[in-house]
């Protein structure tokens, strides 16, 4: 596995195509080598994903006519070596899946560690009243299931009704932290005597005959 650190290091090297003078993109190496089997003896190589590239662009009928089958060539610079190779790739997305993006990686990486950050306030949050941890946890469909989960409780257990809004406001994918969250925002309502109106969703007294928002009747 590939360190964010060593990631980011060879995802801002430079290295340029030989052939068309394109800046090279990281990529992440695929799992198995096409040719000899031996692997590739590295987590990333460099790779011109430029289709002007003569040696893509020229590589189709090459290909083509010498093997008969759909394919063409990317030019490809292994880490620490000065020459490059041309490698086969059987269609136009070949590689372009696998980019090692540094403004991407940088996103993933404040992501995981505001996971990790809310996941250490979550066991102090109730004495604190702190939803913030609690919330960003609900809402963060790429945090760990158990962390979500816990957050939901404890959300019922901050009984703040400044937490359902957001929640509301939010579509998950994982739906049983969604359905886990709205028991939680049931509670809170049930806890405060209040209901959601039907008609314009916000927040209004439990007995309430008229909504004093929409101004709707409440049956
Ligand atoms: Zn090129
Ligand atoms: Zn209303």
């Amino acid at each position: 596995m590939l360190s964010y650190e060593s990631c980011i290091k060879y995802a801002q090297e430079k290295h340029f195509c030989p052939h068309c003078q394109t800046r090279l993109s990281c990529c992440e190496t695929p799992p198995f080598h096409i040719g000899d089997g031996l692997g590739w003896g590295s987590d990333v190589m460099f790779v011109c994903l430029n289709d002007e590239c003569p040696i893509y662009s020229k590589g189709w009928k090459h290909i083509e006519e010498q093997y008969g089958h759909v394919g063409s060539y990317r030019y490809m610079l292994l880490p620490g070596e000065k020459k490059g190779d041309i490698m086969m790739v059987g269609s136009r997305e070949a590689f372009t899946g696998c980019i090692i993006d540094p403004e991407e990686l940088k996103k993933q990486d404040i992501r995981y560690q505001d996971e990790q950050e809310s996941l250490k306030e979550l066991a102090t949050c109730v004495e604190k009243h702190n939803l913030r941890p609690v919330i960003g946890l609900i809402l963060d469909e790429c945090a760990g299931l158990q962390g979500r989960l816990k957050s939901c409780e404890l959300l019922a257990a901050l009984n703040d009704l400044a937490g359902i809004d957001p929640i509301r406001n939010h579509f998950f994918t994982n739906k049983e932290v969604e359905r886990n969250a709205n028991m939680a925002i049931n509670q809170i309502l049930e806890a405060n005597f209040k209901k959601e109106c039907p008609y314009c969703t916000e927040i209004i007294k439990k007995q309430a005959k008229l909504c004093m928002h929409c101004g709707k009747e409440l049956i």
